[in-house]
C-alpha cells in the first residue's frame, strides 16, 4: 500500500514495482491529513473515506491537492509502462520519477499532455465558449493540446482559427498549472482578437460568445486556469 502524507514527500513513499490496481485518493474526517494510496476497499483506514482527486480540490490545502495529483500521475505512469515499448520486457523504478527496462535498460519518465487554453480579449469583451465535452453546463474558454513541431504560441493560434474562425494576435503567456487529468500540463494565455466572424469549425464547440464583464453566464470552478484566467481579466476593469 502506498501511502502519501504530510510527513511524506513523494519519492520517499513510491512504490518499487508495485502493480497497482486502484489510484484512490482518501481524506482523514476531519479533513487535515491525505493520503494518496493504492489499496484495496479492505485497506482503508478507520476515520477515512474515498474522495475522487477533482473533489480534493475543494477539501485539501492547495500543497496537498498538488501532492496527490502528483502521485496520481505516477501511479497512472506506473500502470501504462509495466513493459517495455522496445523491447517487451518489464519495467523497474529506476528513480522515484522513472523507470528502466529490465532488459534492454531503456529508460523513460513521464510524458504530459500539454495543452494550451486562452482567453480572446476583443475592446471590453471576452470569448467564452462551451465545448462539447465539458463536464457541467458552463461557459469556458478555447482550449487544445500541443501538437508536434509546434511551439505553444503557434498552438494558440491554430486552436482559435480551427475552433471559431477568429484571427488573434498580441498573445501574452498568463501562467501553468499541473492537470493530473491524467497527465496533463494546462499553459494559459491571454490574446487580443484581430479579425474574422465567429464561426464554429472543427465541431468541439457547441457555442461561443463574446461577453462584457457585467454580463457573464455560468463559468468553470475555482480549480481550473480557465477560471483563472477570467478572474484575471475580471480584476482587470
Ligand atoms: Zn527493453
Amino acid at each position: 500500500m502506498l501511502c502519501i502524507g504530510r510527513e511524506a514527500r513523494v519519492p520517499d513513499v513510491l512504490p518499487t514495482g508495485v502493480a497497482c490496481e486502484a489510484v484512490r485518493l482518501f481524506v482523514e474526517s476531519n479533513k487535515e491529513v491525505c493520503y494518496m494510496g493504492c489499496c484495496s476497499l479492505e485497506e482503508l483506514p478507520e476515520g477515512y473515506e474515498w474522495m475522487d482527486l477533482r473533489e480534493s480540490f475543494h477539501v485539501l490545502p492547495e500543497a496537498e491537492y498538488r501532492m496527490a495529483g502528483k502521485a496520481s500521475e505516477l501511479l497512472y505512469f506506473d500502470r501504462q509502462h509495466r513493459y517495455c515499448g522496445l523491447c517487451g520486457a518489464p519495467m523497474e523504478w529506476s528513480s522515484a520519477i522513472s523507470k528502466r527496462c529490465t532488459q534492454c535498460g531503456d529508460e523513460i519518465w513521464p510524458k504530459l499532455n500539454t495543452a494550451i487554453i486562452v482567453l480572446i480579449h476583443r475592446g471590453e469583451e471576452a470569448l467564452l465558449v462551451k465545448a462539447k465535452n465539458f463536464r457541467r453546463d458552463y461557459y469556458g474558454l478555447v482550449a487544445g493540446f500541443v501538437e508536434t513541431g509546434e511551439s505553444l504560441e503557434e498552438c494558440v493560434v491554430r486552436e482559435v482559427m480551427e475552433e471559431t474562425g477568429l484571427c488573434i494576435n498580441n498573445i501574452r503567456y498568463f501562467g501553468s498549472q499541473p492537470w493530473p487529468y491524467p497527465m496533463g500540463l494546462m499553459i494559459g494565455f491571454h490574446a487580443d482578437y484581430a479579425g474574422g466572424e465567429l464561426e464554429l469549425r472543427d465541431g468541439e464547440l457547441r457555442t461561443a460568445e463574446f461577453f462584457t464583464r457585467d454580463n457573464i453566464p455560468a463559468i468553470p470552478g475555482k480549480m481550473s486556469m480557465a477560471r483563472m484566467l477570467i478572474d484575471d481579466w475580471l480584476q482587470s476593469r
